[in-house]
């Protein structure tokens, strides 16, 4: 089946577009209100009803079964992005999850019978760019943060995420549907495994672990000139010894682990100052449970070690760990089997990145369905995937939630389903 509204990923494109190419699309940004306001339109469009909730998440709920409390498939990613980020992360899923509410309900105006609805969803503040932690509307969906603490976070200007929403006119007063008995997305898989393989379709199977350190070294302000070295507190030179030791940590296992500081704050950032306070954000991520435990104890003995090598005062919180976890067969075997009905070749793979798939996961049958970034690249204005990948990913998608809407959402019962095709 053709993709009927390419149109609407091009609209969200144009939301924060940067001139190499890219988005700009902090949440809760001007430019993700204006994605946002694109979204409720195509939604509308679309037949959908659509609410917000009060941290934002963004619903579109399209009506195709019978009876009223019918059972939910869900599909869905989300519109923010990384500063200078790419156009497809996020937004290729929320475009997606439109693309099939529409198409099912020209099916069943068509006189198709179903027996789920169906929900298209933009979650707030996946990227965990503006505001940490990330998979925060996700989060709060699944309970593992009240929307109160959300709304608390905090930007670097000191903006709650509560202010921000409310300045788009996005902290809703909808209730969130409830958990569906399916959820889907569709997202760039980030790395080089699909295009290595030449295979347009990836199906997630389990997620790699992470464990996040937020580290504050605390030394003390000084000349850079006159004073001497021996009697140096440089906040910075800590921060400095922790990033070259996070990736000598990596290092010790090959491909099964990867580390990066990814946010460094330098205060107070001046040329002639010895700073006298860094902030930064160290994650540790491996395909290993072992091997993570043993990564990240490395981890926190490095932070400290660090802080007493630049004699200076730290405090390090873990605040986030990813335990590896599978995502469920049903959902996998249903994925593989609606890309095998299209003569789409698929894979299984892992996901290292995290997604909001791997917030619900555990809450409900999860599935996520990758198709191929050229050269692997993400999180970069070159990010890029194919037209024809983009069609064939939209389409398996199709099918899967037909099926799953067809099968009150049970994964097990959709496998059984005669697909689009039939
Ligand atoms: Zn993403």
């Amino acid at each position: 089946m053709a993709i009927s509204d390419p149109s609407l990923f091009d609209a969200f494109a144009a939301c924060g577009a940067t001139a190499a190419g890219g988005v700009h699309r902090p949440c809760a940004s001007a430019a993700d209100g204006a994605a946002r306001d694109v979204l409720e339109a195509a939604l509308n469009a679309a037949g959908a009803q659509t609410r917000t909730d009060a941290v934002g998440n963004q619903f579109g709920l399209f009506r195709l079964a019978e009876a009223p409390d019918a059972p939910l498939v869900m599909m869905g990613s989300h519109l923010d992005s990384q500063p200078n980020g790419g156009r497809f992360d996020g937004a290729l899923g929320v475009a997606a999850a439109v693309h099939v509410g529409a198409a099912l309900m020209r099916l069943k105006r068509e006189g198709a019978r179903f027996s789920a609805d169906f929900c298209a969803v933009n979650w707030t503040n996946e990227e965990g760019a503006r505001f940490r932690p990330s998979l925060l509307g996700s989060g709060v969906y699944v309970g593992r943060h009240t929307a109160d603490e959300a709304l608390a976070a905090l930007d670097d200007d000191g903006v709650t995420l509560r202010d921000a929403l409310s300045a788009i006119g996005r902290n809703g007063g909808d209730q969130a549907p409830p958990l569906p008995a399916c959820y889907l997305e569709l997202h760039v898989e980030q790395g080089v495994t699909l295009e290595q393989a030449g295979v347009a379709v990836g199906v997630v199977t389990r997620n790699w672990g992470a464990t996040k350190f937020d580290v504050t070294y605390k030394g003390e302000q000084a000349h850079t000139g006159p004073c001497p070295m021996g009697l140096r507190r440089d906040a910075l030179l800590a921060a400095s010894h922790l990033i070259v030791e996070a990736r000598a940590i990596a290092d010790r296992w090959p491909g099964k682990v990867h580390s990066s500081v990814g946010r460094l704050v330098v205060a107070p950032n001046s040329a002639n100052v010895v700073p006298c306070e860094t902030r930064l954000s160290l994650e540790i991520r491996s395909n290993d449970d072992g091997v993570l435990a043993e990564a990240s104890a490395l981890a926190d003995a490095a932070i400290a070690t660090a802080a007493e090598r630049a004699a200076v005062e730290v405090a390090s919180v873990v605040r986030n760990e990813r335990a590896i976890r599978p995502m469920p067969a049903a959902v996998s075997d249903l994925v593989e089997a609606s890309a095998a009905a299209l003569g789409a070749p698929s894979l299984r793979l892992d996901t290292v990145a995290g997604h909001d798939a791997i917030s619900l996961l555990g809450h409900c049958p999860t599935g996520l369905v990758f198709v191929p970034s050229a050269g692997g690249i993400a999180h970069n204005e070159a990010e890029f995937t194919a037209p024809k990948d983009v069609e064939t990913g939209f389409s398996v998608c199709l099918e899967a939630a037909a099926r799953l809407c067809r099968a009150a959402g049970s994964p097990e019962r959709a496998l059984d389903q005669q697909g689009l095709a039939a």
